[in-house]
């Protein structure tokens, strides 16, 4: 494997010294004029140290470092990543007789730059972010199938590639092929959707927020927003709530969500009604006090930077509409999985909202991403969900 070069300018090794994996196109001072995108490059610093190994990308983040030595990036490399991932997995207690839903690989968090892998019983479901994960995707698979369990690998990545990259990536499977739909999660069943739903199929990064939701449900009349599966809903309705109300305004989810409601209680539970409706639409046109736990878990506002002022706004209207209706003696858990939205300025969305219904507001958790979603130290930018559970009196 040949590797083409790319030389800093002067200072900008400091944050590549410090294992911040990107390195920003206005960094570079030479490169090969022959590299192209997905290419591995060796990176070295204004005075020819070597830096590391990474592969490059068309866009102001040109190189995301895989290696910070000369390692080589072959089929021991990602072996070696996947079985660093997996280890911590097991660390963590994700793999059990009650679970067997969670992420494995989380870009950068577990030094794996573009590529995403959620585990679904015996099914890996593996996106590629970067053209170079694209290439390196039968290693990757092949790696994947080694790990205990894993039986099946689906590569999905139709709409996680640049489209400028013109790679034409086709979803299919890999390794193996459908065995089961189904995957458990704290002891709850769900199916799971890889080949039509959003992302991998399944929002994994919410089980512990789903789980400190079945702790409050007890009698409660539960709204869930942005239901999508159901995940919300299931728990509430675990943890005896007195009524389930679903909303997302895909009516796919709304099915996804009333199938996992059956998988789980039969199709006689009464307590739970799935409404195909737009979220603002159906907290405008609801009664007061006709919630005490209501669950906003909207698609990120904000995908990139450009949209943060925006989706601020948005994020304010959808709490402060919450807010408005919602029963004295309530909770509201509030999210945001907008990257580009930090925890101070959701923090600020929500306190706005709350002062502009002049509701009395306590915060009972800061809520974040579970532990299989690792945030790397030196990469800050890793941190994404962010909640609030809030006693609304
Ligand atoms: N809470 C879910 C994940 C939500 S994903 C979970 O725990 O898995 C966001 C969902 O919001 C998607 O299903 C999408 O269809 C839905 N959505 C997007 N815009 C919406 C709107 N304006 N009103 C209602 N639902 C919407």
């Amino acid at each position: 494997m040949t590797y083409k070069t790319v030389t800093l300018k002067r200072g900008k090794e400091e944050s590549l010294k410090r294992f911040h994996p990107w390195v920003f196109s206005g960094a570079i001072a030479a490169a090969d004029d022959t590299i192209e995108e997905g290419d591995l490059v060796t990176v070295y610093a204004s005075d020819g140290t070597l830096i590391g190994n990474g592969h490059s990308q068309i866009g102001s983040i040109a190189v995301r470092m895989l290696t910070f030595d000369d390692t080589a990036i072959d089929e021991a490399f990602y072996e070696q990543r996947l079985n660093d991932a997996y280890k911590m997995r097991q660390a963590l207690g994700m793999q059990r007789e009650d679970n067997n839903a969670y992420r494995l690989v989380h870009g950068e968090g577990d030094f794996l730059p573009g590529l995403v892998v959620d585990i679904y019983g015996p099914t890996a479901v593996m996106q590629a972010h970067s053209p170079c994960m694209h290439f390196a995707r039968n290693i990757i698979a092949q790696a994947l199938a080694k790990l205990p369990g894993v039986h099946n690998v689906y590569y999905k990545s139709e709409t996680t590639l640049p489209y400028m990259a013109h790679l034409d990536p086709v979803n299919d499977y890999i390794v193996g092929s459908m065995e089961t739909d189904e995957a458990l999660e704290n002891g709850l069943r769900f199916h799971v959707d890889w080949l039509k739903g959003q992302k991998t199929g399944f929002f994994v990064d919410q089980r512990e927020n789903r789980r400190l939701l079945e702790h409050y449900s007890r009698g409660r009349k539960v709204l869930n927003m942005f239901c999508y599966t159901g995940g919300f809903s299931v728990y509430a309705l675990r943890g005896d709530a007195q009524l389930v109300h679903s909303v997302d305004s895909s009516a796919k989810a709304v099915r996804l969500t009333d199938d996992n409601v059956t998988l789980n209680f039969g199709d006689n539970e009464s307590r739970h009604k799935s409404y195909a409706e737009d979220a603002f639409k159906f907290l405008d046109n609801m009664e007061k006090d006709a919630y005490d736990l209501i669950i906003l878990d909207p698609p990120a506002f904000a995908k990139h930077k450009s949209a943060l002022r925006n989706a601020l706004i948005g994020y304010r209207r959808l709490n402060a509409k919450a807010l408005e209706k919602i029963a004295p003696g309530s909770i509201l858990f509030t999210f945001s999985c907008s990257q580009a939205v930090n925890k101070e300025q959701f923090r600020l969305a929500v306190f706005s909202a709350a002062a502009q219904t002049r509701r009395r507001v306590r915060i009972l958790h800061q809520l974040t991403q579970p532990a299989d979603h690792p945030i790397n130290i030196y990469h800050p930018e890793g941190e994404y969900l962010k909640g609030l559970v809030l006693y609304v009196e």
